[in-house]
């Protein structure tokens, strides 16, 4: 034997490892062939080898894997957050567009007392012919085309009062007037423009009114 066997051993796993230079595999594989000590430590040293290489495979394919999840993964957060701010966007354009666009763009009170009313008349949104004992006030008020309605409710008394100073009018008055500004007055309105028994109509400057037999006051803005 030329060689000691710890000098062989050293180079066994270079050997395997196929990193070993070609003289020094002539030496092993001439001392192998004589010594089987080190025989059986290379087979040894190559199941080992193989296990580790599988373990090795293994672990790149599972590292892959993980690649293509994480790249599925952050495919679809981006498709998440676009299809998100999209639909922010979109939310957002629409309630800009009920914010501002006209039909929306007003003002709708409802007042218990004549009190609470006084700074509404001095702008001109309720009529200054209301009595101040009117109750159950309410008015709808669009901002940008000075658009008003509303209704109250007087007696009959203040109803009689009323009726004097304003000037009479006839249904047609009423159809003239503006449309009302949401859903319930406009309901109201073509009720009224049917001229239902016991309606009768009034106007002044700005408003015609309806006056109702129970006492209710619906004035629409000219
Ligand atoms: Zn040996």
């Amino acid at each position: 034997m030329i060689y000691d066997c710890d000098v062989i051993q050293d180079l066994l796993p270079i050997y395997v490892d196929d990193a070993i230079s070609e003289s020094s595999r002539k030496l092993v594989d001439e001392h192998i062939n004589e010594c089987e000590e080190c025989r059986e430590l290379l087979e040894m040293i190559k199941v080992e080898h193989k296990k580790e290489a599988g373990v090795k495979r293994q672990y790149e394919t599972h590292v892959k894997n993980y690649a293509k999840r994480m790249q599925r993964r952050k495919r679809i957060i981006i498709a998440s957050l676009v299809a998100l701010f999209c639909v922010g966007i979109i939310g957002a354009s629409v309630i800009t567009y009920f914010a501002v666009s006209d039909p929306f763009d007003y003002l709708a009170i409802d007042l218990g007392t004549y009190e609470e009313a006084e700074e509404f008349i001095e702008q001109g949104k309720i009529p200054a012919i209301m009595p101040k004992t009117a109750e159950h006030i309410s008015f709808i008020y669009q901002l940008k085309h000075n658009k008003k309605n509303g209704k109250f409710h007087v007696t009959a008394k203040d109803a009689r009062k009323m009726k004097e100073e304003l000037e009479p009018a006839t249904v047609d008055h009423l159809r003239a007037s503006g449309e009302a500004l949401d859903g319930i007055y406009n309901q109201v309105k073509s009720t009224l423009e049917d001229s239902p028994e016991g309606v009768t109509y009034y106007q002044d400057t700005d408003f015609v009114y309806a006056f109702i037999t129970d006492g209710t006051v619906y004035y629409f803005g000219k």
